[in-house]
Order: structure tokens, then sequence, then C-alpha cells
């Protein structure tokens, strides 16, 4: 790297959406109309300089009402949206409120409404915990709106009967990953009731599109942005045997971690050198200041854990699944198998995460061999 001249290319579009910056513009108003403090529920973005910049100014920030201290101060709602008991709840402590909801958002609301009104009963495909999946289902009253996350969640889910069936989609998925989902629901219910117009906003689509056209002329992505705006999740087994989902943010949050990826469990290269290699020299690793080490796979909690325990990997390392491949597709080191009947996997690669930042990836040209991300090299690195 050191004596190659490097080519920048900018992505455009990029940066804040419009329903963004409207929020972080309502925020500041606020302030000058009322005066600080006025509260915020929600990071009005998942960006640390715009927060603590907000938080100067004199907004702070919360996640629910119930923590505000002193109830006369206006508090803003996010861009995001909210359940609709929020604005109630606001009203019985008799606070002044401003709601920042994206007007994109809101459309989603009134739709799922509309749809329910209608006798429709809803399926949102969308991330669960997801703060705009919190809002929207929260629109109607439990039990009308039905969550999709993934190809699976489509392929298994059964309907109510008697019920038409309508969908609706968070505002802020991946396009490619949503078009497979909704293909799936509309073979299975071919009377389902699509959106009127796209769910999925322009600005979420306007910016894949720009880091797809720019992707074909990069080797390298960087993305600059928050380290807490992620959604991916890795399932595990608890000791119970009862599989558990934790989120990438999670997982990373104050550790220095090595992630190794490996395109499957009790593969040959995969169990004869690179996962024993962080096994044999995990003494060495702890010694160069990681804390936690994780073996992502695109198999299932059960695979990894029985793998785990053939490698005796005995605490050492922390067996992650990513089933439906969605960290692995965030990171773009995903291999489609299709051809030879083993689906989507892995690149194999080893990574070294520090505080949810990446700060090393040594990925291999071919996914036989183990290199550049063996052990005994990437710990001479780092
Ligand atoms: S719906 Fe789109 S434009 Fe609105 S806040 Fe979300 S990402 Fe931004």
């Amino acid at each position: 790297m050191k004596n190659k001249e490097l080519k920048i290319l900018l992505s455009a579009p990029r940066g804040f959406c419009a329903g963004v910056e409207r929020a972080i513009e309502i925020v500041e108003k606020s302030i000058q109309k009322f005066g600080a403090p006025v509260y915020v529920r929600h990071e009005i973005v998942h960006n640390k300089y715009v927060v603590d910049d907000l938080k100067n100014k004199g907004a702070i920030f919360v996640e629910e009402l119930e923590e505000i201290k002193d109830k006369s101060r206006p508090v803003i709602f996010s861009a995001h949206g909210v359940p609709k008991k929020i604005p109630e709840d606001a009203k019985n402590y008799k606070m002044t409120y401003v709601d920042a909801t994206c007007p994109l958002v809101s459309k989603v609301h009134r739709e799922a409404e509309n749809l329910n009104k209608a006798g429709y009963h809803i399926i949102l495909i969308g991330h669960e915990n997801h703060p705009e999946v919190i809002g929207t289902m929260g629109q109607l009253d439990e039990g009308s709106i039905d969550l999709i996350q993934n190809e699976e969640d489509a392929l298994n889910y059964q309907n109510k009967p008697d019920k038409k069936l309508a969908y609706i989609t968070q505002t802020t998925l991946s396009v490619d990953d949503t078009k497979e989902i909704i293909k799936i629901l509309k073979n299975k219910f071919s009377n389902i009731k699509e959106p009127m117009k796209e769910d999925i906003c322009y600005a979420t689509t306007n910016r894949q599109m720009a880091v797809k056209n720019i992707a074909k002329n990069c080797d390298m992505f960087f993305v600059i942005g928050s380290r807490n705006s992620s959604n991916s999740e890795f399932y595990y087994l608890d000791s119970s045997g009862a599989a558990k989902k934790i989120t990438t943010a999670e997982v990373f949050k104050n550790h220095k971690t090595i992630v190794i990826g490996v395109p499957g469990a009790f593969t040959k290269v995969c169990s004869a050198k690179h996962l024993p290699g962080y096994i044999n020299n995990y003494e060495a690793a702890k010694n160069k200041g990681v804390t936690k080490i994780i073996c992502v796979s695109v198999n299932d909690p059960n695979v990894m854990k029985a793998w785990g325990e053939s490698q005796k990997v005995e605490g050492k390392i922390f067996m992650a699944a990513d089933p439906y491949c969605e960290f692995t597709k965030s990171i773009g080191a995903e291999i489609d198998r299709h051809d030879r009947g083993q689906g989507m996997r892995s690149a194999r690669y080893t990574m070294l995460i520090d505080d949810n930042v990446v700060k090393k990836i040594q990925a291999e040209e071919d996914t036989a061999t183990c290199e550049i991300s063996a052990a005994q090299n990437f710990l001479k690195l780092i």
C-alpha cells in the first residue's frame, strides 16, 4: 500500500437522507424555540458526532418518556417514528411533544391503518427490534401485524384463516433481499395485496444503487458511519441448548475481537487449519490484547455448537451462526454456492474489530486456502 497511488471514488448520493436532516433541524429549532434542555426520545440519527453536537446544544437523549425527570420540558420523537401509545402517554404526562417522524415512515403507518380498516391482516417485512418496526407495529392493536425478517420466515408463514393478506415493509431494507422475500410471499399467497407505492424509501434505494454501481470499480469499500447503525445478528446456543440471538453491535462493543470467517463448519481446511490455529494460539492472541475470538459461518447454531465441541474450543472461541448470511453479506464476504448444492457460503477471512470498528481484514482469494487468514500469520499483523 505504502508506495501505491490510491484513487478514491465517492459514492453519490451519500450521507444523511432528507428525513434525517429534517429531524436534526427540528431538534435545533426546538432548542431555539423552547430553550435548553429539550428531550429527544431515541437517538435522532445513528451518528455519534451529530448526537454529541446536539447534546452540546441542549438536547437530552432518552429511550423512554419515563426517564424524563422534568416533564415540563418538550420531547421530540425521532425520524424512525413511534408507536401510537407514545404521543398518548406524552399527552397524559401533559408534555409538549414534537413529532419528527419522517413523512415516508408516516406514509407506511397510514398504509397499515388503512389496510387494517379494510379487513386485511398485515405482514411487515423488517428487522425485529428496529425502532421503525416497533413504531409501525405499534400503530395497530397487538396481533394485527406479523413480522417477517427473512426468506425462511416467509416460507414458514401460515396465513390466519379467512383473512385477506397484505404486506408492507420497513423503509430502510436491502432492496435485493426484500425482493426475494416478496417473491416467496407472492408465490404462496397469490392474492396478497402489495403497497400502492414501494415502501423502501427513495433515499435507501438510491444509496444502494450508487454502491452497486461504484463497487465494481473498487478494491475496497469504506463505509463512514456510526458504530451502532447495524442490524446484523448472530445466533448461538446457550448452555441449556436454547437458540439465542445477539446483535453484532453487542458482540463487538468494548472488545478487541478476532473474527474467523469460515466457508463451513466441519469442512476440511476450516477444521484442519483455520479454527484450530486460533485455538492453539489463544494465549498469543490474548497477549496481543485480543479479548474475544469468534468463529462465524453461514450455518445453523446447532451445527456451530457441535463443530465447536468436536474441535474442543472449550470457551476460548464463541461459535456464532449466521444462518441467513446477513452478517456475511453485510461485509461483502458472501459466495453463492447454489450450483454446488451448498447455498450461500462465506469467503475465508480473519478480521480484527476493535470496539465495533474494523481494524484489519485478511481475506483469502480461494476458500480452500488458509494462509493470510491463518493464526500464525494474522497475529503478526496486529
Ligand atoms: S424513510 Fe428514508 S428518507 Fe425517511 S428517515 Fe428513513 S431513510 Fe430517511
